[in-house]
């Protein structure tokens, strides 16, 4: 504990919420629908500080408390499913940037319509 992004590796933080898990015996409840579930509700509880307009920003420790939830069940999850963070997330990367093209998006004047329209158009399988 006690250290940053800079020297904690994701297989660290996997390990972590694993031992924690196991040590309650909790691996019984930590089935893809319940984490899926988890990883939506705790996403929900980021955006309640968000939500309405408040004067002022929200709590910076409560906001990174709220991301570090997400992040917890997002690894439970990776751990129950045996999925590989760091190359899921490198092959998605690299067909994001296919998807979304810097010569579309990277001008002033882009728009939501682009977005719109190839986000459609890679859903009919047809980009
Ligand atoms: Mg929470």
């Amino acid at each position: 504990m006690g250290r940053t992004d800079n020297d904690t590796t994701i297989q660290e933080l996997k390990e972590l919420v694993d031992t924690f898990s196991k040590d309650r015996n909790w691996q019984r409840h930590h089935n893809p629908k319940n984490l899926s579930m988890s990883i939506v509700v705790e996403a929900a509880e980021l955006m309640e500080h968000y939500q309405w307009e408040r004067d002022g920003q929200p709590n910076q420790q409560e906001v990174a408390d709220e991301l570090s939830d997400i992040i917890f069940n997002c690894l439970m999850f990776a751990v129950g499913q045996d999925i590989d963070i760091a190359s899921s997330f490198k092959s998605k990367y690299k067909r994001l940037l296919k998807k979304y093209p810097v010569t579309i998006f990277n001008k002033d004047n882009d728009s939501l319509k682009d977005y719109d329209r190839i986000k459609k158009a890679y859903r009919k399988g047809t980009p």
